[in-house]
């Protein structure tokens, strides 16, 4: 495993990256991230989830001398980064809690001589004296501190041991930090900065767009089978379903294995070992799917996730994004739905209020959930919508999501919105949508009788729409904040600001044309190659497979789900054609790149 070290000196972020990732070309801001570190300075790096991070710290890592310690939450997924960079022949290793005493000390020795290129290790267990001690004592290439946004309080992910990082700053005054995150919301980089001690150094926002993920947004009216429809349109592939609750988790789970799909519940209420089976089951067997809660993910670089499917809508647009982005990673195409509905919206809402954050907080999370309501709402293009709120515009629409896809037909609904406006007006404000929609149907009932809500004048007036569209047009009011939810009480509706005007006149409203039937979600089947080139991709798959589990690592680790896919569709013939793939660095190309030509001979 141990590579020349004379071979250092010849180097160059390029080639690092050519003959050991097996990669071309560096992607947005990772050279210049680079070169920072390589300059012997720090950074702060926003790159959306799957933007290509951990480069930015193992390519100095390789270049410096002494080793790079990399700061990362999850002991359970650090096994499977080093694994995956000795595949690539770099000389990686972690320190944590789940090693024995003997291997312990013999990566404290590789540290100290100077035999390794990246430590991988939790800050806790950074921050121990005895690790200090060891760093104190040997060369360090470098800090890089994953998932930074941890430090912050304003961050969803805040974790103290974080905080404590800032000694490094006072311990290591020479070394570059590299401090690394998804999350890009002004008070949680401020706080980073000012935690990691990088207010006077740079800072690299990486492009937010990840064009190879499709976005699909729908109203819920079937959840399970709108997923269901997803989730067959990847036979065979792997992905995640994120729920709300861990009852509606545990639920789901249990309804797609009775629909004949390998699925596993994750949550917070499972217990360590479950989750901790259920993770590595996820991370190395093909196709399964995990249905989980905002619970899972974090630190999840697997990265042939092929779709992610929100059953119920997510708390922001930051974890909506978060969480569709651990999908295709690399950068093969991907798929993603989120279902939402008015239930959702009351309950988030509900969420929100009920909570004991401060006052300031729940404003900025009020603005953030009105940010994702009208991502859902939008007619045109939602990637567009996604950008623009990331501070990161795209100037055409994208062409690959649903609204690009299928454009929504919208209407005049200004005479509509009057109509439901006033039926909760003339109400009292205090009654639920379904109510709403019995008295503008002209529905009597007894409730209706007694309180006499036939008598109105809006009674009936609705009956142009039934339930299912009446139910859309309600909606499409909340997210627009026409109409608003009584929080406390049963989900009543209440007037919004500009309900007025419209009520008047004095505003018309272009709404999305409500289905009349709940329809059925279709979506095509997607594969990552060429028809003709199936059987050979399967073929490579298998291989794959069978190559990880006699090596005890996630079949990824092997090649990624791209770097097949390349293979199916160029056929190389030869050892050196094999280096032109992408994914395809000199110490694979040596280990597999025989066993793969002769795969595809026999399939030409
Ligand atoms: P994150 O920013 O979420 O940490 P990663 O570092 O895991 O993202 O990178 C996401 C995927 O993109 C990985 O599978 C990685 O191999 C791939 N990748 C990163 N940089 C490049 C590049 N320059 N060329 C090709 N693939 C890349
Ligand atoms: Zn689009």
């Amino acid at each position: 495993m141990a590579r020349p070290a004379a071979h250092r000196d010849t180097m160059t972020p390029h080639s690092v990256l050519r003959d050991i990732f097996g990669y071309s070309e560096f992607r947005g801001e990772q050279a210049g991230v680079i070169d920072t570190v390589l300059a012997g300075d720090s950074a702060l790096v926003i790159m959306p989830t799957g933007g290509g991070k951990s480069l930015c710290y193992q390519v100095p890592a390789l270049l410096r001398d002494g080793v790079a310690v990399v700061v990362s939450p999850l002991i359970a997924l650090m096994q499977d980064q080093v694994n995956a960079l000795k595949a690539n022949g770099v000389r990686a290793a972690c320190l944590n809690s789940s090693l024995a005493q003997d291997e312990q000390l013999h990566v404290e020795h590789a540290v100290e001589h100077a035999q390794l290129d990246l430590l991988y290790c939790a800050p806790e267990r950074l921050l121990q004296t005895r690790t200090l001690a060891l760093l104190q004592n040997s060369q360090i290439a470098l800090f890089a501190i994953d998932e930074a946004h941890c430090v912050s309080q304003w961050g969803h992910d805040f974790r103290p041991e974080y905080r404590e990082l800032s000694r490094l700053v006072e311990l290591f005054p020479n070394i570059p930090r590299l401090a690394l995150t998804a999350t890009a919301d002004d008070p949680t980089r401020k706080e980073i900065r000012q935690r990691l001690g990088l207010e006077q150094s740079a800072q690299f926002i990486g492009g937010f767009d990840r064009p190879n993920i499709r976005y699909r947004i729908q109203e819920k009216n079937r959840g399970k089978e709108q997923i269901l429809s997803l989730i067959k349109a990847h036979p065979r592939q792997a992905g995640i379903v994120y729920c709300l609750s861990r009852a509606g988790t545990n639920d789901m789970a249990e309804w797609l294995n009775q629909q004949g799909i390998a699925a596993l519940p994750y949550h917070a209420g499972l217990s360590a070992d479950t989750r901790q089976f259920n993770q590595n089951r996820f991370l190395r067997e093909d196709g399964l799917v995990m249905v989980a809660t905002v619970a899972f993910g974090m630190g999840i670089d697997k990265p042939d996730i092929r779709f992610v499917a929100h059953l119920d809508m997510p708390s922001s647009i930051e974890a909506y994004y978060q969480e569709t982005g651990r999908a295709g990673r690399d950068g093969a195409p991907a798929e993603t739905l989120m279902l939402y509905g008015l239930q959702d919206m009351v309950r988030r809402r509900q969420m929100l209020e009920s909570g004991d954050s401060p006052e300031e907080r729940r404003q900025l999370e009020r603005r953030k959930l009105d940010a994702l309501l009208g991502l859902c709402e939008v007619t045109s293009c939602r990637r567009q919508t996604l950008l623009r709120y990331f501070g990161d515009p795209l100037a055409q629409p994208c062409g690959n999501c649903d609204t690009c896809l299928q454009p929504p037909q919208t209407f005049d609904g200004t005479v509509a919105a009057q109509k439901a406006l006033s039926a909760v007006f003339r109400t009292g404000q205090r009654f639920g949508v379904a109510h709403l929609i019995d008295v503008l149907r002209g529905q009597t009932s007894e409730k209706i009788e007694r309180l006499g809500h036939d008598q109105l004048k809006t009674f009936g007036c609705g009956r142009e729409f039934n339930k299912t569209q009446w139910n859309a047009l309600f909606r499409q009011l909340v997210a627009m904040g026409l109409l608003t939810v009584d929080i406390e009480g049963y989900g009543g509706l209440r007037l919004g600001t500009g309900a007025a005007e419209v009520l008047r006149g004095q505003r018309t409203l272009q709404l999305r044309e409500p289905a009349a039937r709940r329809e059925k979600t279709r979506i095509n089947r997607q594969t990552l190659v060429d028809a003709q080139d199936e059987n050979l991709f399967e073929r490579l798959r298998l291989w794959r497979k069978e190559t990880a589990e006699d090596l005890g690592v996630p079949p990824y680790v092997i090649f990624h789900d791209a770097t097949l896919a390349a293979l199916a569709g160029e056929k190389p013939n030869s050892l050196d054609a094999l280096g032109g793939i992408s994914g395809i660095g000199e110490k694979k190309r040596e280990a597999y790149g025989r066993e793969v030509l002769d795969i595809i001979a026999e399939h030409v």
